[in-house]
């Protein structure tokens, strides 16, 4: 599997920086953003290291597209938003700020004046991990 000992999300998946993990298999992994546009902000990842969209394998994409599907209906039955947002950034305008592939799984509420680039913020360690667990509960 390729992997940048730079790159964040591969140390993620070697398990050398911690994540609060929702969902793995063999090809993904999904975990919560720890900086949420909304609580259940996720990110499913591909597991192998490949920096945007235009290098991911087609196999990989699939696979990751799937995990973004599964965890999106875990994150519906647990937060219910009332919409969601499956989004995938590629270079600096899009304002990608990790170089390995993953989506986006953004809860959304409505009014929310959301943009397509956000700011970064920080949020509440032991509310994203309480939440880390409910959602993992509810994934099929
Ligand atoms: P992007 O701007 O599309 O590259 O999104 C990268 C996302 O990764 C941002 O929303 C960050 O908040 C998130 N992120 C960065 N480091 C971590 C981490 N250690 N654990 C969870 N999410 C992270
Ligand atoms: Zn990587």
């Amino acid at each position: 599997m390729t992997r940048d000992p730079e790159c964040i999300f591969c140390k993620i998946v070697a398990g050398e920086i911690p994540c609060f993990k929702i969902y793995e298999d063999d090809a993904t992994l999904a975990f919560l953003d720890i900086n949420p546009t909304h609580p259940g902000h996720a990110l499913a990842i591909a597991k192998a290291h490949f920096a945007n969209v235009y290098e991911i394998s087609d196999e990989a994409i699939a696979a990751t597209v799937q995990t973004a599907g599964r965890v999106a209906r875990a994150v519906k039955a647990t937060v219910a938003p009332e919409g969601l947002n499956l989004l995938q950034c590629n270079g600096p305008a899009a304002a990608q700020s990790v170089d390995h592939f993953h989506m986006h799984i953004m809860p959304r509420a409505v009014d929310d004046k959301l943009t397509m680039n956000w700011d970064l913020v920080p949020g509440d360690m032991a509310e994203i991990g309480a939440l880390a667990e409910r959602i993992k509960s509810n994934m099929a």
